[in-house]
């Protein structure tokens, strides 16, 4: 079992035309079932003059409307606790997982038990692609809990037949002591925690080639596949780095890169990815960027039919080096809509301002984006805060470097503040980027 490359090759390797075949079929099934049992779905279609019978294949699915999040908290809050969404009965249901979000009152997901075996095998073969294998010892930082990603990655280790190290997103120190003694060979946590300890791992002189950690899979916020991050990671902490992506409403790790580091993989057998133009609601064509609509085909208790994530991505079906036939985004998240800044006309992502900052040997990891007011003609500020490393560094052509920089990729010029190492906070959960400081009108 350890040489074997795939951990479901039979699907793994599936054509695209038996894939597509099995996304029809599977789609049928649920959107039966969802017409059949959800008063929520059976409004939405009605609405829209669609019937079951009308959706065959997954091209008929465009005419479907979307989900969106505010649309399932306002269900929830009409019909508390869970919405008219919920298809499975109360006695297959066994896990609750709310999402973590920072605004507004968290969207109530379940998992039945089937939703628990299928998210465990889909976990199990994105951690087997990018090398967890049997044996491994698994360090967890991701968060345990209500957040989906700390029970997933546990649940899929014990699958592969991992030693796990339980530790969650907490305790830089003990992180590092485990990863000394017995010596995790995994890592899971979100990319700032990554960088995080790996700023303890320099503090307290430990060389990464002491430890035996030699891969880390990072999520719960995007960055990993930013080159500039991805490097200082795999040099902090001497490993291969892996993207991870997972949503509450949707499923946690069911979209990581395999070991060729070419995009996210999508389980597509369970898992319907549609890239849509959000201005002309139509399919992207392949390669072009977008907001990713998830479907869910095998999920039974709170299945999503086209779930709006407002997380921007490019996808390929292209067959990937490794072999894998299921497409790929490529460049994993390009940013999330509700991350979205908006100064003088231009918009642009705190991922931007990442790739940029994370390329100078000279600043911290840390990078913050302020939005304020100026005082006397009232008009928005942009300030981009980051770390120098020393102290005594000319601070001043460090900002107009960095400056040229930043319009060049953002395409409006931010104010830059560049602060001494340490001055801002760090995370063991995710990063939050934007700051905005505004008095709100
Ligand atoms: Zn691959």
């Amino acid at each position: 079992m350890h040489q074997r490359k795939f951990y479901h090759p039979e699907i793994e390797k599936l054509n695209r035309k038996a894939i597509r075949e099995l996304q029809n079929e599977r789609l049928r099934w649920q959107i039966r079932r969802c017409l059949a049992k959800s008063e929520f779905y059976q409004e939405k279609f009605r609405k829209a003059g669609i019937q079951a019978s009308h959706i065959k294949t997954v091209e008929d699915l465009l005419h479907v409307p979307v989900v969106t999040k505010q649309e399932l908290r306002e269900e929830q809050l009409k019909h508390p606790p869970f919405g008219r969404y919920t298809v499975a009965p109360k006695e297959k249901w066994r896990e609750l997982h709310p999402s973590t979000g920072t605004t507004g009152t968290p969207v109530n997901t379940i998992w039945s038990a089937k939703d628990v075996e299928n998210i465990t095998e889909v976990t199990a073969r994105t951690m087997w692609s990018f090398g967890v294998r049997p044996g491994d010892i698994v360090q967890n930082g991701f968060s345990y809990g209500l957040w989906v990603a700390g029970m997933s990655t546990h649940y899929a280790a014990g699958r592969i037949g991992c030693f796990v190290i339980p530790i969650g997103a907490s305790m830089t120190g003990r992180q590092i002591d485990y990863m000394l003694n017995p010596g995790s060979t995994v890592l899971f946590c979100t990319p700032s925690f990554a960088l995080h300890i790996a700023e303890n791992l320099r503090e307290r002189g430990i060389s990464p080639e002491q430890l035996p950690l030699r891969r880390g899979c990072f999520g719960g916020e995007g960055g990993t596949e930013t080159e500039a991050t991805r490097k200082k990671i795999e040099e902090g902490l001497g490993i291969d780095a892996y993207d991870y992506f997972g949503l509450a409403e949707i499923a946690p790790t069911f979209a990581s890169e395999c070991t060729e580091k070419s995009g996210l993989h999508w389980a597509e057998d369970h898992y319907l990815i549609e890239v849509i133009n959000p201005d002309t609601l139509e399919r992207c064509a392949e390669g072009e960027m977008g907001v990713l609509v998830i479907t869910h085909l095998t999920r039974e208790a709170t299945p999503m039919i086209r779930y709006w994530t407002n997380d921007y991505a490019r996808y390929e079906a292209g067959k990937c080096a490794c072999g894998r036939t299921h497409g790929r985004s490529v460049g994993g998240i390009l940013g999330r809509a509700d991350d979205m800044v908006i100064y003088r006309g231009a918009k642009f992502y705190p991922i931007q301002v990442e790739k940029i900052v994370r390329g100078y040997r000279e600043l911290g990891d840390e990078f913050l984006i302020e939005l304020t007011k100026d005082e006397k003609t009232y008009a928005d500020v942009c300030t981009v805060v980051c770390e120098c490393l020393s102290s005594d560094m000319d601070k001043s052509a460090l900002e107009q470097r960095l400056r040229k920089e930043l319009r060049e990729e953002l395409l409006v010029s931010p104010e830059i503040r560049v602060e001494n190492f340490g001055t801002l906070e760090r995370t063991t959960f995710k990063a939050k980027r934007i700051l905005d400081k505004r008095p709100k009108a």
